[in-house]
């Protein structure tokens, strides 16, 4: 295990102490998941997690409740703008969480894993997120 490695790996639990804080931090490698990706260990919270990054929630200064609700939201088919109104954040960051999540196994892991949706709700994101594609090309 090298210090490098870590480096990047931050926290994901919002009310951990080290949430998000690279200083100071107690993160250790334990096990992998089934996907293969690396779990990761906070000292101080005791909670396993799996990096996001490469996922569109990495370096986002959003908290899982915050990250759940928006991807809820939008899979309620609301708008960006009536996500806006309930979340209290502004649309660019909720377009840019919206945008930059891609169809992969470690968001599909994190979607479910970290922000409990199940199997049927990716699908149904995933196609939702093809269509928005669509349309924005036209
Ligand atoms: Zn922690």
């Amino acid at each position: 295990m090298t210090v490098e490695d870590l480096q990047e790996t931050v926290c994901p639990n919002p009310e951990c102490e080290y949430y998000h804080r690279a200083e100071g931090k107690a993160i250790i490698k334990r096990g992998k998941y089934k996907t293969g990706h690396q779990r990761y260990y906070c000292k101080y919270c005791k909670k396993f997690f799996m990096d996001t990054i490469g996922t569109a929630v990495y370096r986002k200064h959003l908290s899982g409740e915050e990250i759940r609700l928006i991807y809820r939201l939008f899979l309620e088919k609301n708008g960006i703008r009536s996500i806006e109104r309930i979340t209290g954040h502004h649309r660019d960051t909720i377009s840019r969480l919206i945008r930059e999540t891609e169809r992969n196994p470690k968001m599909e892991e994190y979607l479910v894993k970290q922000i409990g949706l199940t199997a049927s709700e990716c699908e149904k994101l995933w196609a939702l997120l093809e269509n928005r594609k669509r349309k924005s090309r036209k």
